[in-house]
């Protein structure tokens, strides 16, 4: 989402006059878009800025913003942690940027704007640089669904929906423009168009499901994913879409956060490992070969050894493509950071590694499967390491690296690639058309 964040506020400052440059060291604007998800990410960001004092110094007119989440949720303390700082921009005022850079300009005096409505932003950052093949749209921000754990609903606010006119339109003008595969993006996006009720839908009801038949509609469009869902939001209806439209990717980001269901509990999480797992087979029942990946939680406070051990087996018995392991952090605010049973920094540590450990060999065993299958790639262009090779994606995702054989290529295309060899950053094949 900060991905998308930045690339919407790159155009707008484009579309004010403003050049990119390659190095921070000839910039006369910084601006850090940050994350508060977990500690460290609010370290490294404050680590990060505070060693932009030294380009401050050896270029004085230099403007350095901190905009984000963690603006959002430290404010007016960035100012005396970091006294070289000249804005702080909370997630709602993103789009304020161009007016923060020129007030600054004007009266060289420090600025903060921290809000909380979400209309503005939404509506404003549209923008997207143009060239890629790859492409993103946010289509909610926010969360109302206060997981335990989570410091998202606290700074991005309350959930709100694009319409979804606005958001074709979008699509369709990223698409003239040379864009082959869309990524929706929101906190909870198969909440879409619900109007921020936190119950699940109906079976028959996705208002999500409905735009994505609209934008499979969308000729020259080739492939559509999303991230996050939340698997309660799976309803039949938007199951039978998945698995009826055929530019949407079968591959399904579906964090699990825990297998134990008195974690789950006390995480406020509205599922059981038993429903989850009861969605994911019925998925893989209607699409055979789609693929899951997660983002799961060690060291959640309470955790016992019998409770690591339960997701330690619903992750092997799912067998995601890749998982995203955290060790719990505390974030000031939330629920569980008040919670009873804090787990320690080792234990933490070691059911991390305990996962790593399983997630890689589940990655190799799958890879070595891989070598002798036909995949569709998308293609991207030549690629960044070794320009006598094109690179493109398959349709979960993994990176494939191929010879031209003569034939016509071009970015965008659609190709069949037989694959001759796998790693787990990429596959190397050869085309067969
Ligand atoms: N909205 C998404 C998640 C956004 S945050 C969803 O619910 O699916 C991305 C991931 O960060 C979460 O899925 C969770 O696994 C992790 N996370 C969030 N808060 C955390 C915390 N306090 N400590 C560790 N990991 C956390
Ligand atoms: Fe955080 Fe839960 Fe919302 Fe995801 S759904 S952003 S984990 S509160």
């Amino acid at each position: 989402m900060n991905v998308r964040d930045s690339e919407a506020l790159a155009a707008i400052l484009i579309g004010k006059g403003y050049t990119p440059v390659e190095h921070e060291e000839e910039a006369d604007l910084l601006v850090f878009n940050t994350c508060s998800v977990r500690e460290q990410a609010e370290r490294k960001a404050i680590g990060k800025i505070g060693y932009m004092k030294k380009l401050k110094k050896l270029n004085p007119g230099l403007i350095i913003g901190c905009i984000g989440c963690m603006a959002q949720n430290r404010g007016e303390e960035l100012f005396h942690l970091l006294p070289h700082l000249d804005f702080v921009l909370g997630t709602n005022q993103l789009h304020k940027l161009p007016e923060a850079v020129e007030k600054i300009v004007r009266e060289r005096s420090s600025y903060q704007a921290l809000s909380e409505d979400p209309h503005e932003v939404l509506a404003a950052m549209k923008g997207h640089l143009p060239g890629g093949i790859f492409g993103s749209i946010a289509i909610t921000r926010g969360c109302n669904r206060f997981c335990s754990y989570c410091i998202v609903p606290y700074v991005r606010g309350r959930e709100v929906s694009r319409d979804a006119a606005d958001i074709i339109a979008e699509a369709e003008s990223m698409v003239a423009s040379g864009c082959r595969e869309i990524l929706l993006l929101g906190q909870n996006v198969a909440a879409y168009g619900l109007n921020g009720d936190v119950r699940p839908p109906a079976d028959d009801c996705s208002p999500f499901a409905e735009l994505l038949e609209k934008l499979c509609r969308i000729d020259g469009l080739q492939r559509i994913r999303f991230t996050s869902p939340y698997i309660s939001y799976f309803s039949e209806r938007l199951i039978s879409v998945l698995a009826s439209e055929p530019k949407i990717c079968h591959c399904y980001h579906l964090p699990v956060q825990s297998g134990s269901n008195r974690i789950l509990q006390l995480m406020n999480r509205q599922y059981t490992a038993e429903s989850y797992l009861e969605k994911v087979n019925r998925i893989r029942s209607l699409i055979p070969d789609c693929t899951f990946t997660t983002d799961v939680i060690v060291g959640f406070p309470g955790e016992t050894e019998e409770d690591f051990q339960q997701t330690r087996d619903l992750l092997n018995e799912v067998g995601f493509d890749h998982s995203f392991i955290f060790k719990y952090s505390p974030r000031s605010g939330t629920k569980a950071a008040e919670m009873p049973d804090q787990i320690p920094a080792e234990v933490k540590e070691e059911r991390n590694a305990i996962l790593l450990a399983d997630l890689e060999k589940r990655v190799a065993e799958k890879l070595k499967n891989m070598p002798g299958t036909l995949q569709e790639v998308l293609v991207e262009g030549v690629s960044k390491r070794n320009s006598a090779r094109w690179s493109g994606k398959t349709g979960n995702a993994r990176t494939v690296v191929f010879e031209p054989d003569g034939g016509e290529l071009c970015p965008g295309m659609l190709l069949n690639v037989r694959i001759t060899q796998a790693n787990p950053v990429s596959l190397f094949g050869k085309i067969e058309r």
